[in-house]
């Protein structure tokens, strides 16, 4: 009996496993298409205001991080509550088998990808429209607002009440399910406690698309689940927030720091203190001479020669930010105040800058700076593209003349031979 080559055997070993890999792939393939297409026909049948969009799904796979982009099956736009709860249930009565992955997105400034759903589902909370943003003044005032809602809306809103939230972050272009689903912190929290400490109500869609009313006393183990829950435990489609009165104008302090330790000491002091400012945060500064010299424009040294003579050298800086709310008639009093507290205080004495801005420029702050570079960064391309412009003239000049010389060198030389 004559039995086939040994090599020949192998060949066909490696055609058998190679075709199979194949059909194993095309399978994989096939059932993953099969499934994304029956999951995306059974989106299509649901009764909603809004819509799902399966096309313009790449903008939910970004956030401001730019670091994670998890391509989502669907977008949906949401133009009621009811559409979020009936998604959500329907994905669940899916059951764990479909892999469906659900996420909110706020203003997407998230930074790895939590506004993200690899192959689920992004709801697109800023399409969810408000009623509108109920102030009720008072005794307790507040207000009802949508999860979907920037927090710069809501102070625009409540000032017409002469009202605004007690707790804010350093940016106010974020959502407020977005802020609520960590914690929202800034300067005003060593007083009034973080933004999810300010919340008096929420409404939440639950991961079985019921939607609940929840309070400190209400479904309370929801309540606490879903602030700071990073989005975990269901989807704020409304809050209602705790206000106060709006203050007119702020009085808006940076003083420096070459030493850390003397640098938490005096905010320890500021922050447990009875009569203290109303707004105490504090950051690093690596490196940042030019940034000092922005303060210098924007900000009144109290002593502008020693200030202008100051120089960072390149040192590791610690800055106190404060501030300290008042009503026009109020100045003098308030001036007196700050200067009492900043007496307390051991800062380097020429870094002292101080500002006199309304409410809203004071809150707005990282904005309006945003906008600034921006601006310049769009002064710097064009003046780059400027230079581009010259020096590619200047280069088109030089090869002209190159070439003229040359033709001229050429004709010269043919005349001479
Ligand atoms: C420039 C900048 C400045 C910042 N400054 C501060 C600051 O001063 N203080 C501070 O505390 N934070 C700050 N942050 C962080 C910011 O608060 C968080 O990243 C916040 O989550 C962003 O809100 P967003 O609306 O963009 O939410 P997204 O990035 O869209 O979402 C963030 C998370 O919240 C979830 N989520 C969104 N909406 C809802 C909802 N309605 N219900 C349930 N879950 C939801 C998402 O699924 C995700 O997990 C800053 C971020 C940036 C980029």
């Amino acid at each position: 009996m004559r039995y086939p080559p040994v090599s020949f055997l192998r060949q066909n070993n490696v055609l058998v496993i190679r075709s199979f890999v194949f059909l194993f792939l095309s399978c994989i393939t096939t059932r993953t298409n099969l499934c994304f297409s029956s999951i995306s026909s059974s989106l299509k049948t649901l009764p909603l205001d809004g819509h799902f969009d399966f096309d313009k799904i790449h903008l939910a796979a970004r956030d401001f991080g730019n670091r994670y982009q998890f391509l989502p099956v669907a977008v949906l736009h949401p133009k009621s509550v009811p559409d979020i709860a009936t998604t959500i249930k329907h994905i669940w009565q899916m059951g764990p088998l479909s892999e469906l992955t659900v996420a909110a997105r706020g203003h997407g400034h998230s930074l790895q990808g939590q506004s993200q759903a690899h192959r689920g589902v992004v709801i697109n909370m800023e399409s969810l429209p408000c009623p509108d943003i109920q102030v009720y003044p008072g005794k307790s005032p507040y207000v009802d607002v949508s999860g979907g809602e920037l927090w710069i809306n809501i102070l625009h809103e409540s000032l017409k009440y002469g009202l605004a939230p007690k707790s804010w972050t350093d940016y106010l272009h974020l959502t407020v399910g977005g802020t609520l689903s960590n914690a929202g912190i800034s300067g005003q929290a060593f007083r009034h406690g973080p933004q999810i400490s300010n919340v008096h109500q929420l409404e939440v869609v639950t991961g079985k698309g019921e939607v609940i009313i929840c309070t400190e006393n209400q479904n309370s183990d929801l309540f606490h689940g879903v602030l700071g829950g990073l989005g975990q435990f269901g989807i704020i489609t409304r809050a209602r927030v705790l206000l106060e009165p709006a203050p007119e104008m702020v009085k808006w302090i940076r003083v420096l720091y070459a030493d850390f330790a003397t640098f938490t000491k005096d905010q320890e002091t500021l922050i447990s203190a009875e009569k203290t400012f109303d707004y105490i945060e504090g950051f690093v500064i690596i490196n940042r001479t030019g940034l000092l010299n922005n303060w210098r424009s924007s900000f009144n040294p109290q002593d502008p020669v020693q200030a202008s003579q100051f120089n960072s050298d390149g040192r590791t800086l610690f800055c106190l930010e404060l501030a300290k709310y008042f009503h026009l008639s109020e100045t003098d009093v308030v001036n007196q105040e700050i200067e009492s507290l900043l007496s307390q205080l051991s800062y380097i004495k020429s870094t002292l800058f101080l500002s006199e801005v309304t409410y809203v420029e004071f809150l707005d702050r990282v904005h309006v700076s945003e906008v600034l570079d921006m601006i310049s960064a769009i002064k710097v391309e064009t003046c780059q593209t400027d230079i581009l412009f010259v020096i590619g003239t200047l280069v088109i000049l030089h090869a002209f003349h190159f070439y003229q010389v040359q033709v001229k060198d050429s004709f010269n030389w043919k005349q001479e031979s």
